[in-house]
């Protein structure tokens, strides 16, 4: 059994997670390049920025910031370590900053920790967002403690602005959680079939592209099973929707366990499940089909109910340019003609398809996520490529 796992780099995710990056990335370069420019303006109005080797120091200070940004710029791509070094150098800068500047209290307030605290609340977690807020009272200390002489007085300012400064963030923070948790809860159950927990069509469709590009990679074929369980609605019928259920639940939960793990299994729909995997040939997607059906006809549910499966299987070998989404679904019907044939054959049985017909090529985008059709004669700039 051939044991070909999902686990390769997929291009097209990982393209994904790069354009995730970039946007990010880019967005952190211009807010650095904007801040330092507007802090070097500073050292052209009079009375601003104190004179002398401070003066220095805060010109090089902005100096940093814009730099900050060449790595983001040429990267493109900015990591939790990164960040967090970028919002320690932000609370630092401030510091600097606020010693270098004449009047900190006019110009140099600790609203602007406000960009950093909630680069810190948007792009970290754990213990790099606390120490991040844990600092903020220091850097506003550093910074205004020049401006206050009376200590009281200094620390109501350091808990009032850092206190300030510390629950937005942790606000932001907060929901930024719980929308990322929303956000995956979500996407989890766009792809659930929620009765068996199975996959659903909309994440069969989509883990197409990648079991094609694993078959080409490996030379190896795509095989689609189509399992219908036999006689269903007479359990339905006589025990009750509940017991179906059930069957559905139990059986799910064992084709589950019997899969390879880089088989996609999936509810189609009603009690009709497919499983898309490798194989290497025509005997490989038997053994698998055989192994399911007797998965199926050996589970039993809480009640002691029992069904059998009658399988379809059809495989392909990819060929390249074809559209994986499309040829999934002309791979399935195959599947679902051969699962009539074992119906009618006495069901609880397996029936592979017949060496396939020409395929089409590709079809358009919007047709892929709809139901199957049948293929029609051979048409132009099609080729047959799998007999055998
Ligand atoms: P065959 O062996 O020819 O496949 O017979 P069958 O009875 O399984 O096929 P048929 O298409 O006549 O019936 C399918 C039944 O599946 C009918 C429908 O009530 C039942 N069904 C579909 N979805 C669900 C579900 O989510 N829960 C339950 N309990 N039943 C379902
Ligand atoms: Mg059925
Ligand atoms: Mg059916």
């Amino acid at each position: 059994m051939t044991s070909t796992r999902l686990s390769v780099t997929d291009d097209a995710e990982a393209s994904g997670a790069d354009a995730d990056q970039r946007v990010p990335a880019l967005a952190l370069a211009v807010l650095l390049v904007v801040g330092g420019g507007m802090g070097l303006l500073n050292l052209a109005l009079d009375g601003v920025v104190r004179d002398g080797a401070m003066r220095w120091t805060y010109g090089l200070t902005m100096a940093a910031l814009v730099l900050a940004a060449v790595p983001l710029v040429v990267r493109r791509r900015v990591d939790r370590w990164s960040t967090f070094g970028l919002v320690l150098l932000g609370e630092v800068i401030y510091a600097v900053v606020a010693l270098c500047i004449e009047d900190p209290v006019r110009y140099a307030t600790p609203m602007m920790l406000l960009f950093v605290v909630l680069t810190a609340a948007w792009f970290l977690d754990g213990w790099m967002f606390v120490l991040s807020m844990a600092l903020v009272p220091v850097s506003c200390l550093v910074a205004m403690a020049g401006s206050y002489p009376d200590r009281l007085a200094l620390a109501v300012q350091v808990v009032v602005h850092a206190g300030m400064l510390d629950v937005v963030a942790t606000g932001v923070f907060l929901l930024r959680r719980r929308v990322q948790r929303l956000l995956a809860a979500t996407e989890e159950l766009s792809q659930r079939d929620p009765l068996t927990g199975l996959a659903n069509r909309r994440h069969l469709v989509e883990q197409a592209p990648r079991l094609w590009r694993l078959a080409r990679r490996e030379g190896l074929r795509v095989a689609a099973f189509v399992i219908d369980l036999d006689h269903f609605k007479q359990v339905n019928d006589v025990h009750g929707h509940a017991a179906g259920d059930a069957v559905l639940q139990t059986v799910a939960r064992t084709l589950a366990e019997t899969v390879r793990p880089s088989d996609v299994l999936a509810r189609l729909g009603g009690e009709e499940l497919v499983v898309l995997g490798l194989v290497a040939d025509r005997g490989e997607a038997g053994r698998l089909a055989e192994r399911l059906r007797h998965a199926v006809s050996t589970a039993r549910t809480g009640h002691g109910h029992v069904v059998t499966a009658s399988i379809g299987v059809a495989h392909t070998r990819p060929v390249d340019g074809e559209d994986a989404a499309a040829t999934l679904w002309w791979l399935v019907d195959r599947a679902d003609a051969a699962m009539y044939e074992a119906k009618q054959g006495g069901r609880d049985r397996v029936a592979t398809a017949d060496p396939p017909q020409p395929r089409p090529r590709s079809v358009p985008r919007e047709e892929t996520l709809g139901p199957p059709t049948v293929p029609g004669p051979a048409l132009p700039g099609v080729t047959p490529s799998d007999a055998g």
